[in-house]
């Protein structure tokens, strides 16, 4: 088993970004535990289940497979449906958390997430990876924000991508997916003890995956 790097942090914190970057420089295998949530949240969305419903969850949980083709970009699939655009739409993004929050939903994504840990090094994001799915990562960061930023870096996202939600709207959705996130039962939003904090407001990209090799390294 190589070596393990978590990095948690709240929404459109620039997890994602950061992580596939890191793993590209490190050769380790990039596994974004978000889009995990998200293609179940899409599948049961598509089979209009309530999405409260723990049981009726599990059951289109256990009809799919959730997998990943690595490239660039890495595609995200449900059984054979190619999904890496559709779990990013806003509809999925603001129901996410609902199903994040059921305990079965949790077990089996962070089996699932560990089983794919088991076959190398690997660069994990997500709310959890630190606290929960590898609590023996050798290195834990916990990647933050201020919420304006987050909410402006999210709406040039956007702008380039042709949709046009104001920046307050976006940046009540993230507080909203933040607060759902922190206080769930399980597995909550929360820095791991051992996580080093790195604050992005101020840094470009490329400072942050910087900084996160040289923790790496040291
Ligand atoms: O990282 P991303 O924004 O794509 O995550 C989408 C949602 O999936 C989060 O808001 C959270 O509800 C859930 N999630 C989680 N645990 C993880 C990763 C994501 O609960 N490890």
């Amino acid at each position: 088993v190589g070596l393990q790097i978590a990095i948690d942090g709240p929404a459109s914190a620039g997890k994602s970004t950061v992580a596939k970057l890191v793993a590209k420089q490190l050769h380790y295998t990039y596994c974004d535990t978000g889009a995990m949530y998200r293609a179940l949240t899409l599948a049961a969305m598509q089979a209009k289940v309530d999405l409260h419903d723990e049981a009726a969850v599990l059951a289109i949980l256990a009809k799919i497979t959730i997998s990943f083709k690595p490239g660039e970009p890495q595609q995200v699939f449900v059984n054979t449906q190619e999904v890496t655009q559709a779990i990013r739409q806003p509809d999925v993004t603001n129901n996410v958390s609902t199903i994040a929050a059921l305990a079965g939903v949790r077990r089996q994504l962070v089996q699932h997430q560990q089983m794919i840990a088991k076959k190398g090094a690997i660069v994990m994001d997500g709310r959890d990876i630190g606290t929960a799915v590898l609590p023996q990562a050798a290195v834990k960061i916990f990647l933050v924000a201020s919420v304006a930023e987050r909410a402006q870096r999210r709406y040039a996202e956007n702008i380039g991508k042709g949709i046009n939600t104001p920046l307050a709207v976006l940046q009540e959705e993230i507080e909203v997916r933040d607060k759902k996130d922190s206080t769930r039962a399980i597995s909550p939003l929360t820095q791991a003890k051992d996580a080093v904090l790195v604050d992005t407001t101020a840094l470009s990209i490329e400072q942050v995956v910087a900084r996160i090799i040289a923790i790496t390294v040291e």
